[in-house]
């Protein structure tokens, strides 16, 4: 059974839930009954705030881009010259 770490966006109060992978998310905090987000631990890296998307989204964009779309040398349709 996975454990999954939980942390309350409106307390901050953290906990884990263990729960099948069938199970749906909780959403609820058990002290306050406001939002929970998953948090995942086992990489060590707690997602703290939501900026490092915009870098790292920014950084990868960049160099994921490709330069002038290439048309390839398509054969070309076998089609008769109008006449
Ligand atoms: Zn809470």
């Amino acid at each position: 059974m996975p454990t999954y770490e939980y942390a309350c966006n409106s307390c901050g109060h953290e906990f884990e839930a263990f729960q099948s992978f069938s199970e749906a998310a909780l959403t609820e905090c058990p002290q306050c009954k406001g939002e929970v987000r998953k948090v995942f631990s086992n990489v060590g890296v707690v997602f703290k705030g939501s900026g490092f998307y915009k870098t790292d989204s920014r950084t990868d964009a960049k160099s994921s881009k490709p330069a002038t779309p290439v048309t390839p040398a398509a054969p070309k349709p076998a089609t008769p010259p109008a006449s």
